[in-house]
């Protein structure tokens, strides 16, 4: 069975062919600059490892997504005789609100239009990823279209947790509550580290810390999300590459009041020029530390911010669960970085949390454990894969 996976951004097209059973990835490739005079597409036939890299224009979606569609089909390497040997197509989609809790089979412009009129919550992204639906209904008309939302995995959020304090009616009549991202990363890696150590998922309790461009933690209590520092958007909580995290909300009504900053501008400044790239000029966590060694006091207060702030919700994590099983780093830093993890672990004794130095430093691509041997909470780094876990939840919906 073959199953298509797309991550359809505003300009970008991702994209994964996996075989099941057996979960294996046939190709992988990624659609740039979509509407730009010029694109570009990445193709890797996974199996061989042979890739293609070229320019192209793409004006639209579609355009990309037929692309892909010969590229499937093309020649030697074709890895789909006819487009109907696809048996689903498995969509991200950032924002699913209340209304989508589970991975849903998208079959009518009914569904579709429930879909748009959520696009309030992500104007960012769930505007893309349903364009990511329709072309694909069109290009791949015998295939399942199925939705797999960012924000499902927090649906179990109580509503002690999810309320702001703020008026009712703003919840009621408007849905302004904290729903909770990267969704599919957190539910992936809390499986995957119970499994790793031999532990039922439904009774695994974990902190799981999400560091890439975007950051987040989430409480994973018996497999279940319980809290989790993503809030109504992917702005709040964690310090991110560009993005601010907690901050006192009154600080905008100063922009806007006393800097005269319009909507659009303090939108760009939260969303672009924040996090680390608004305290030390770069988003990227790399360049950061090359200047963290060389002493730079802006990069050095920006680590310690972003370390501080990790630490302070594993504190809050661990009194919500109670008992902790496991602290599971992944994503871009948390699987790569081991000085941000030893940062993040560092004197945590009193949480039970020792990590061993050795077994952190060692660089493998693969699930592991690097805490001491008289750790009571296991640190494990797991490396995330949130288009095989779209894939799971895909094929799940077909059987
Ligand atoms: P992601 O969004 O998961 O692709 O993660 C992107 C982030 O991971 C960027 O900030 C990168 O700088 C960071 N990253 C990737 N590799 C490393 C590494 N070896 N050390 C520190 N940060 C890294």
């Amino acid at each position: 069975m073959k199953i298509l996976i797309l991550n359809a951004g505003s300009s970008s097209l991702k994209y994964q062919l996996f075989e099941f059973p057996g979960k294996k990835v046939l190709v992988s490739g990624l659609i740039e600059k979509i509407g730009e005079t010029s694109g570009r597409v990445k193709h890797k036939l996974t199996t061989s490892g042979d890739s293609v890299e070229y320019e192209i224009q793409v004006p639209n979606h579609q355009i990309a997504l037929e692309e892909v569609a010969s590229l499937l089909l093309k020649g030697e390497n074709a890895v789909v005789q006819d487009t109907s040997e696809i048996e689903a197509v498995g969509h991200r989609v950032v924002h699913g609100a209340e209304k989508f809790s589970a991975p849903t089979l998208i079959h009518s412009e009914d569904m579709l239009e429930e879909l748009r009129n959520l696009s309030y919550l992500a104007p960012l992204h769930n505007p893309a990823n349903i364009t990511g639906i329709e072309v694909s209904m069109r290009v791949f008309q015998n295939a399942k279209q199925i939705a797999v939302f960012d924000t499902a995995f927090h649906q179990t959020l109580p509503s002690h947790v999810y309320r702001y304090a703020i008026p009712n009616a703003l919840y009621t009549e408007h849905g302004l509550r904290a729903y909770g991202f990267h969704g599919t990363s957190h539910q992936y890696v809390a499986r995957e580290g119970a499994e790793f150590l031999g532990m039922d998922p439904g009774r695994f309790n974990a902190i799981s810390i999400h560091l890439g461009n975007g950051c987040s933690m989430t409480a994973v209590k018996e497999g279940k999300s319980v809290d989790t520092s993503m809030g109504l958007t992917p702005m709040g909580g964690l310090i991110m590459g560009s993005r601010p995290g907690d901050f006192d909300p009154s600080l905008i009504l100063f922009l806007a009041k006393t800097l005269k900053m319009d909507l659009g501008e303090v939108d760009n400044l939260l969303n672009k020029k924040s996090g680390l790239k608004g305290l030390a000029g770069e988003n990227d966590l790399r360049e950061i530390l090359k200047r963290y060694d060389n002493n730079h006091p802006l990069a050095q207060l920006a680590i310690h911010m972003y370390i501080y702030r990790i630490r302070k919700y594993i504190g809050a994590y661990a009194v919500v669960l109670g008992k902790v099983d496991a602290l599971i780093f992944t994503a871009g830093v948390g699987e790569n970085s081991a000085f941000i993890r030893e940062g993040v672990c560092k004197d945590l004794d009193i949480l039970g949390i020792k990590l061993d130095q050795q077994l952190n430093s060692a660089n493998t691509k693969t699930t592991r454990e690097i805490q001491q041997a008289d750790s009571r909470v296991k640190v494990l780094v797991v490396p995330t894969n949130e288009e095989l876990e779209i894939a799971n939840e895909t094929v799940k919906l077909l059987v």
